[in-house]
């Protein structure tokens, strides 16, 4: 007798039409009330529980929703918001936003990633990726002294919600050991220690659950698939015998990544059951099954919740058939994580519309599932195990699609196949090393000592969203859109001359984002018209979908590098971005290695180089802000992913004659720990992000002598405000007593597409003034 039980571990909250994020700008502005933010709230949880219900799960879960960030629900869940805020008498939500946006105000800056430390005042808690999602997720701030208290009721009020609905509820709480590894310490003592006053405060939220009659909790532990000490490791034991005691039945739950050496204190701890990620971690799945008393419920992650293609049925049967055979036909079945990393549903795609975006091309999409469908994805699971009859007409639709994918010639291009296979040995090296390149860069640049430069946006203006969104309505005409751009471009060479700067760029007026821009014109790509997830809070991204061999039809940023150049006299940089992290923030095909997609992107942005120095561009730039970002959580994989980054880089720029410069960017990172390989980019130029470290982070770059040239971030670009003169100068003359002068060059610390042009302008002058003034002291 087979016995199937379905669920997931969380699903999206932003809303399908992103509901939540409408009404929370909206309320952020002063235009709706508390309540109806509340009721927003209310509305879409009881849509998503209805999808879950309607779809044939046995529970919905509760306790996935959060008005900003789950970490902060948990954050007033145990009473820990940091005294630094100072909070009065301000309301459980006014204090919840103030921990997320801060109190000036000043939010987060929207380029998505790490560490937004403080600006002044109350900053926002500082925001930090995932695991290795893009989702962003607020740090709480722990130190000796803080104590944990129950502090709220909105878990509990909505497991009441979602039961006066009529549901079956699993309710799903962040795990004491992940909330800790996952919280940073201001004063530098063990969170570890924390864990004795943490415990009875989930004690008492456990026996609250278990007197409301939820049917599990959910204790979510991803943590056990990353190497820990073994301080954590050990901690797991008692940590869960007290858990255990509140009596509710609890299933431990694991994503992201293999267990490994954690497989058998994961399998043991003294819990209900255990969910583990049948996707990342499928070869685990029959030692799991081994391992874990057959009294315990397995959970097995088996659709991907981290990816937008359909499954295989017939191989997730294969994999779990070995697996029920070891656990006597019980079994649950899950994603493989939370569905908050994909979009809601196909339906909401509906095909072209008018003007020049076109719709999700139909064939593409045939071969995908979103959150939505990867519900139905379980039914079918669910009963072509314990009924098969019943399945096999969903079964027969699910394997025609699966094999017209597999058999579509749209995907495989023998070109760009011959192309990589082919590739000389050199392939992705520089003609000569940087100290020859340098010299005839410099002769025909002719740049003086600390040159000036930016990181390639500026201002999207009002003027430049509404001509976008018009143009890709269809009421502006190709012709017009494009004049339009053209003269911002102008206006911003103008703008750029009359500061001073020496290095100048075109501005990207005519990217939407760094990413979608080179997607939608690269073959292999598709797009969305509502395929959003949640990136942080209110904000949202819609990942590109990589789904077969990329390529380069035609020429991209070509036309306008040469219409910027043809305006001055200064260099203008041609601007890119990377291979690396146009991988890294799309959905990438699972049919091949990423690697080998990556390789694939490089050749094109290539040949795009090759176009730009044709084209006369002196120098080009190759953003990769993500590239620290693909880093495997577990260490064994690391090095080969960074060899495979290195590589995909230097495919693309490795094209560039020796007298053309390649710059690269990242920011948003920690570099101490790949400073070997950021070397072996072999940019003749990076700019990092450096001004909120005051410089800490140039340190590193000057104990390992970084051989090239590189550009410390200067001024901070996520805040308003206009750094003055000497504040530029201090971090420029700390950085000159870490990098040789002749090393160096001066830069904010990202692109400027949020700010004004007016504080862009400000900020700038001050710079230059300030380079100039270290010019005159040489
Ligand atoms: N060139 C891009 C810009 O200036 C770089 C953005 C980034 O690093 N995130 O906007
Ligand atoms: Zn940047």
């Amino acid at each position: 007798m087979k016995n199937i039980c379905t669920h997931i571990p969380g699903y999206p909250r932003i809303g399908e039409r992103r509901e939540l994020k409408t009404a929370l700008e909206r309320h952020w502005r002063g235009e709706l009330p508390v309540t109806e933010l509340e009721a927003t709230g209310r509305a879409l949880r009881a849509r998503h529980w209805a999808q879950q219900h309607d779809a044939g799960l046995d529970f919905v879960t509760v306790g996935d929703f959060a008005f900003y960030d789950q970490v902060a629900n948990h954050i007033q869940l145990f009473g820990c918001e940091p005294e630094r805020f100072g909070f009065q008498d301000e309301s459980a939500l006014e204090r919840y936003f103030t921990l997320a946006r801060g109190r000036s105000g000043t939010a987060h800056c929207g380029c998505g990633q790490d560490s937004h430390d403080s600006h002044s005042g109350s900053a926002a808690l500082a925001m930090t990726k995932w695991f290795d999602t893009n989702y962003h997720y607020l740090v709480p701030e722990l130190h000796a002294g803080t104590r944990f208290a129950l502090s709220s009721t909105r878990l509990f009020d909505e497991v009441a919600e979602a039961q006066a609905l009529g549901h079956a509820v699993k309710a799903t709480l962040i795990g004491p050991l992940t909330f800790l590894w996952l919280a940073k310490s201001t004063d530098g003592s063990p969170r570890l220690d924390l864990l004795e006053r943490l415990l009875p405060v989930y004690g008492q939220v456990l026996a609250r659950l278990k007197e409301q009659g939820v049917a599990w909790v959910q204790v979510e532990e991803p943590i056990l698939g990353l190497d820990l000490p073994q301080a954590w490791r050990s901690a797991f034991d008692t940590a869960y015998w007290q858990l255990n005691q509140a009596g509710a039945p609890l299933l431990l739950a694991t994503c992201f990544s293999p267990l490994e050496e954690n497989l058998s204190l994961a399998c043991r701890l003294p819990v209900a059951g255990l969910h583990v990620d049948g996707v990342r971690a499928a070869h685990e799945l029959v030692s799991v099954a081994d391992w874990l008393p057959v009294h315990k419920v397995l959970s097995v992650g088996i659709v991907d919740g981290r990816n937008i293609w359909r499954t295989d049925l017939d191989a997730a049967l294969a994999t779990l058939a070995p697996v029920l055979e070891k656990r006597n036909g019980q079994l649950w079945l899950s994603t493989s994580c939370s569905l908050l990393h994909v979009p809601y549903s196909l339906a909401l795609e509906v095909g072209p519309e008018v003007g020049p975006e076109v719709g999700l091309d139909p064939e593409v999409r045939s071969w995908l599932t979103f959150a939505h469908e990867k519900l139905a994805e379980l039914a079918v699971l669910k009963a072509a195990i314990e009924q098969p009859a019943a399945a096999a007409e969903a079964l027969a639709t699910s394997r025609a699609a699966i094999a017209a994918r597999r058999a579509s010639p749209r995907v495989h291009d023998a070109a760009v196949r011959a192309r990589l296979a082919a590739l000389p040995a050199g392939a992705a090296r520089r003609k000569s090393p940087f100290a020859e390149r340098r010299l005839l860069q410099g002769a025909r640049l002719n740049l003086p000592p600390f040159p000036t430069t930016t990181i390639g946006s500026f201002p999207q203006t009002p003027a430049i969203r509404a001509a976008r969104a018009a143009f890709k309505r269809g009421e502006l005409a190709t012709a017009s859109y494009e004049a339009a751009m053209r003269a911002e471009i102008e206006d911003a060479i103008r703008r750029q001359e009359a500061l001073g700067l020496d290095v100048l760029v075109h501005g990207e007026a005519e990217r939407n984002d760094m990413v979608e821009y080179f997607g939608e014109h690269l073959a292999g790509f598709a797009f969305t018209q509502n395929g959003w997830v949640q990136s942080y809070g209110s904000r949202c991204v819609k990942p590109p979908i990589i789904w077969g061999d990329v390529s380069r039809p035609a020429p991209i940023t070509v036309a306008w590098a040469r219409h910027a150049q043809s305006l001055t006299p200064l260099p203008v940089k041609g601007m890119l971005t990377g291979p690396v992290t146009i991988l890294q923030w799309s959905f990438v095909r699972d049919d091949q290695p990423r690697a080998d997609t990556a390789d694939q992107i490089a050749l094109a942005m290539r040949d795009e180089v090759d176009d730009l120095q044709q084209a006369g561009i002196a120098i080009v730039q190759i953003d990769e802000p993500a590239l620290r970002e693909g880093l495997p959580l577990r260490r064994g994989p690391r090095a080969g992913y960074l060899d495979r980054a290195v590589r995909a880089f230097r495919l693309t720029a490795a094209v560039a004659r020796d007298g053309t410069q390649i710059h690269t960017h990242m920011c948003y990172a920690e570099f101490n720990d790949i400073l070997a390989q950021i070397a072996a980019l072999d940019a003749d130029v990076i700019t990092i992000e450096t001004s909120r470290s005051a410089m800490a982070l140039l340190d590193a770059f000057g104990d390992f002598r970084y051989p090239n040239d590189i550009g410390p971030g200067v001024y901070d670009i996520h805040s308003p405000r206009v750094p003055d003169r000497e504040e530029m100068l201090a971090l420029l003359r700390r950085a000159q007593a870490v990098i040789p002068a002749a090393q160096l060059w001066v830069n904010p610390d990202c692109g400027l597409k949020t700010r004004s042009w007016e504080e862009t302008e400000a900020a700038l002058r001050n710079m230059v003034d300030a380079a100039r003034q270290m010019r005159a002291e040489e």
